[in-house]
């Protein structure tokens, strides 16, 4: 049997691997369990990669390797969108996993068949042959979408299946874009050894048995001449194959020994481009729910709060995004698959109230921990933000509010200075932290924060 170990993860992928080496850093025994993924390319956005350096995870982002220009052709018109870094899943997790060993961490690879609770606490993994593999005082729940559903699902989008096939061609630069068609939208990635990638992104219902995917997903590329141009000349590498893609909000995602993370806990619509940054940044999250659990079961409540409404949040956020995406293709909208992402998530359902622009106390992390704490709020960060550069914004406002004056604080360095004397901090991080204030709306210029909305 494995070691009996501070924390015991399930699932190797950039959520679990990211949470093990920031628990081993801080001196926590860790195990992860880890099963091989099947093949699937995915596109990386900038932001990954940060999050990955931050994690120390080095081999992934070397195998990251460089971004690529990503196209769309969305509504009938063709945009350079931005660059995406091109991994394929299969490598870029065996370099995960390779980090989390150079950590510390112990890397199991096996299957998870089943979990048991100790009599006196703790927690063991078996296989299907109920051989024990691990056993930890913590588990973590990082089985991506494969993690056993909690019986509480919180909201769910329209079920959708990606179908995706390899193919190979002749070599071209490394490329990638996002095209929509009549009943879905397609992803295409060329790698510059000349492997191509063709994914479509369809509604469940529409999806045959696994025997017939090959030529459902042959039909539908013939409808994209996006498609039919990116993979000229290349002949398919094995046959079709389907992952769920449905957009699932799960509850129940803590306990006093344990926590689901990353995919485990929310899944998004792959057309966000986010799901691999948002599994990193749970991890972070992660860390901070497990280190103030080990303070005593009576964090457990203020936790529960932190990573709920995280999830909550960042699940609806990514929804709504992605209908506004949906809504922008026109040619389509009466379509069933258009037609049902354009009006999910319904605003008058129970999804949380808009965000607005003011100020809330919230559970957020402050060197590791969950604390309850005052942070301003905006539409577009419904997180909320406690600090920029160091300065607590919150309390920066109220004394503002207390002080009305005319002048500009932001531009003014002499202003900064007034105020960073005031509240103890260098004029640097001070006038970064007012220029961020006035930059979002909570001070106009030449004027004070009195008057100021409050969430
Ligand atoms: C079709 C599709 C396309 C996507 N495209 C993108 C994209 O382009 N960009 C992007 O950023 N995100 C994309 N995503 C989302 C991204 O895949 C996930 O959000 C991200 O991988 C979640 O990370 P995770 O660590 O939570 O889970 P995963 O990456 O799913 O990792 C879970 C790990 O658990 C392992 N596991 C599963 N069952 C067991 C078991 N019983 N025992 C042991 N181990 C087990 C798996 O093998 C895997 O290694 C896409 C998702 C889908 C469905």
């Amino acid at each position: 049997m494995g070691a009996n170990t501070d924390a015991m993860i399930l699932g190797a992928g950039p959520a679990g691997v990211a949470l093990a080496r920031l628990l081993a850093a801080r001196g926590w025994s860790v195990a992860v369990v880890a099963a091989r993924r099947a093949d699937a390319w995915e596109g990386l956005s900038p932001r990954v990669i940060v999050g990955l350096q931050r994690a120390g995870c080095t081999a992934a982002v070397g195998v990251a390797g460089d971004a690529a220009p990503r196209r769309a052709g969305w509504n009938g018109r063709i945009s350079a969108l931005n660059h995406e870094h091109l991994v394929d899943r299969a490598r870029f997790d065996a370099a995960l996993w390779q980090d989390a060993r150079a950590a510390g961490v112990r890397v199991i690879e096996a299957t998870v068949a089943t979990l048991r609770r100790g009599e006196r606490g703790g927690w063991t993994a078996f296989d299907a042959h109920d051989t024990p593999l691990a056993s930890a005082g913590v588990l973590v729940e990082a089985r991506g979408r494969r993690a056993p559903a909690t019986g509480l699902t919180d909201a769910c989008g329209p079920r959708t299946v990606a179908v995706a096939r390899v193919f190979r061609g002749p070599p071209v630069p490394a490329a990638s874009a996002a095209v929509s068609f009549a009943d879905g939208w397609a992803w295409m990635a060329a790698a510059p050894d000349g492997r191509r990638l063709a994914q479509i992104v369809v509604d469940a219902g529409s999806v045959p048995p696994r025997h017939r995917l090959s030529a459902f997903h042959a039909t539908q590329l013939l409808r994209v001449p996006e498609a039919v141009e990116w993979l000229a000349y290349c002949a398919p590498e094995g046959e079709a194959s389907a992952r769920d893609a449905t957009a699932v909000l799960r509850g129940g995602l803590v306990g006093a020994d344990w926590l689901r993370v990353g995919d485990a806990a929310f899944t998004s619509d792959p057309l966000s481009g986010h799901g691999v940054h948002s599994a990193v940044g749970s991890a972070f999250a992660a860390l901070a729910a497990l280190t103030t659990l080990r303070d005593g079961p009576e964090a457990l409540p203020l936790v529960r709060r932190f990573v709920e409404e995280r999830s909550a949040e960042l699940f609806h956020h990514a929804a709504a995004v992605g209908r506004a995406f949906y809504r922008m293709e026109e040619r389509w909208a009466d379509r069933p698959f258009w037609a049902h992402r354009s009006a999910w998530p319904d605003d008058s359902a129970d999804a949380p109230a808009p965000v607005v622009h003011g100020r809330r106390v919230q559970p957020v992390v402050v060197d590791d921990r969950v604390v309850e704490r005052e942070v301003l709020v905006t539409p577009r960060l419904p997180r909320g933000v406690l600090t920029i550069e160091g300065v607590e914004l919150a309390p920066l406002l109220r004394l503002l509010a207390d002080h009305p004056s005319p002048t500009d604080f932001a531009a003014s360095d002499d202003t900064a200075s007034a105020v960073a004397r005031r509240v103890g901090q260098p004029p640097a991080p001070v006038g970064a932290a007012l220029l961020w204030l006035r930059q979002n709306g909570f001070l106009q210029d030449g004027v004070s924060g009195g008057g100021l909305p409050t969430g």
